[in-house]
């Protein structure tokens, strides 16, 4: 493979889209020596396919707000490979979404998706839409008229949508119920749908659970376990959340939270009540840091900063991508920080990546860590098909049980001479192999 001229290519093609071409390179540079050692991946030209989108559909939103001004956004699907199943892949409302971040999470999607087990393909899609600060109302229009355009691209054995940033239960129903309406049929074709109508138990909370799964069996390998460690966590949206009570339950200690504007750190632990109080906040569409601090005195919230100064053992960004850097993982590393594990996507720029890397600290991607949370929508779309739904314990099982083969084939491919396992190849690989191969078996397309 040569990276280089790939890469050059690639950016000549797509300029100025720099997430996705970081996420590009960090891949090709991790899978190079086995695309070496298997010359018929070179032959049928597996990764000038892979790095392209199969489609991008890109199309015009336009919706009426509450005072009856027109408002126009811009909407995205991008479907980036079928290999393994149905294109699938959440929907993020964000006012920085643009092509590049879809892109990224595409191309992130299918390796990510691979590394399930499950059946599935890779997607991405969203809007510029911003959901903060809208009315229902307002929401529910914009997700309508969203819904006009993409219903006719996917389907439930074609594309399956789910959530992501600015993308909630509430959302997933306004998008459902167009659907729905405009197909003539009630299918699961999204996933992340409310328990009376098709959702899964445990979906909302998959992905903060799958992290923390995945961070028990990292410390497994040290003999080491949650107890008694202190956490950081950023951000305090729907995966912080799930991330923060799941640890809480397996015995760690969560002191940090934040948002755009800062963080909080509350040295008795951010549990129980405090976290059913955050979510009382963010249900109601109120900032969430700020005000926690004035509800818990002891706490104190640190304007403008990052949680990464904050002695921890464990650190776990949950925010959004590129959201923690060089500067943050030498503070990390110099406070004893010993296991990273990203559960945002990409949330650390590659010199960040590097610098845990080379300090041979446990470090999981997220392509491998956040896998939970599509592994529970796929388990989602098998009680869809087979129109019956599991219980609790049933789904956190196999939730379980999937995040421990994510971890066994990290291991397998990225465990080096000297014992040490590289997270990051290790999950590249493992997703790699199955993609390619499964595109070799199914022709030149
Ligand atoms: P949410 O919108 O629910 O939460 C995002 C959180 O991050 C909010 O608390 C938000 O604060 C905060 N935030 C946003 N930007 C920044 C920033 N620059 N600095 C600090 N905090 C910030 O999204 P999710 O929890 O669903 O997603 C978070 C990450 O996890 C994303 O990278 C997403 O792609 C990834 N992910 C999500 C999955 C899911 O199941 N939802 C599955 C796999 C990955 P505020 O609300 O104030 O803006």
């Amino acid at each position: 493979m040569n990276l280089e001229k790939i890469m050059t290519d690639l950016e000549k093609k797509h300029p100025g889209e720099a997430e996705y071409l970081q996420a590009v390179r960090e891949v090709l540079e991790s899978i190079q020596d086995v695309y070496n050692e298997n010359p018929q991946f070179e032959s049928a030209h597996i990764i000038e396919r892979l790095v392209e989108p199969d489609r991008i559909l890109t199309f015009k939103v336009c919706w009426t707000d509450d005072n009856g001004n027109v408002q126009v956004n811009q909407g995205y699907r991008v479907q980036f490979n079928n290999a393994i199943g149905p294109y699938k892949g959440g929907l993020r409302f964000h006012p920085s979404v643009n092509l590049s971040i879809l892109k990224f999470l595409g191309f992130e999607q299918i390796f990510k998706n691979s590394l399930t087990t499950l059946p599935m393909g890779g997607a991405k899609g969203g809007s510029d839409f911003d959901p903060k600060g809208k009315s229902n109302a307002e929401v529910m229009r914009f997700c309508q008229a969203f819904m006009l355009e993409l219903w006719k691209v996917i389907g439930p054995e074609t594309d399956v949508p789910a959530g992501d940033i600015g993308v909630g239960g509430r959302e997933i129903g306004f998008l459902y119920g167009m659907y729905k309406k405009l197909a003539r049929e009630n299918t699961g074709v999204l996933t992340g749908k409310g328990l009376n109508w098709g959702g899964s138990l445990i979906r909302p909370e998959a992905t903060g659970f799958g992290a923390v799964y995945f961070a028990e069996e990292m410390l497994k390998t040290k003999n080491q376990s949650l107890k008694g460690k202190t956490v950081a966590i950023s951000g305090f949206g729907n995966v912080a959340w799930g991330a923060a009570t799941k640890a809480t339950e397996l015995g760690a200690k969560v002191v940090t939270i934040s948002g755009p504007d800062g963080y909080i750190y509350d040295p008795d632990g951010i549990s129980g009540e405090k976290i059913d109080y955050m979510l009382e906040l963010r249900a109601s569409n109120q900032d969430i840091v700020k005000p926690y601090s004035y509800e818990y005195p002891n706490a104190k919230f640190h304007q403008g900063k990052r949680p990464w100064e904050v002695k921890c053992d464990i650190a776990m960004p949950c925010a959004t991508q590129n959201e923690l850097d060089k500067k943050d993982a030498e503070l990390l590393i110099k406070n004893g920080v010993f296991c990273v594990t990203e559960v945002a996507n990409m949330p650390c720029t590659p010199e960040a990546m590097e610098v845990f890397l080379d300090s041979k600290i446990l470090y999981g991607p997220s392509k491998a860590v956040n896998a939970g949370g599509v592994a529970t929508s796929g388990l989602e779309m098998s009680q869809n098909a087979m129109k019956l739904s599991w219980p609790k314990e049933e789904v956190d099982q196999r939730l379980h049980h999937i995040m421990k083969s994510i971890h066994e084939s990290c291991e397998k491919y990225g465990k080096g001479k000297d014992g040490y396992v590289n997270y990051v190849k290790g999950a590249n690989v493992a997703g790699f192999l199955k993609v390619a191969n499964a595109m070799l078996d199914q022709g030149i397309l």
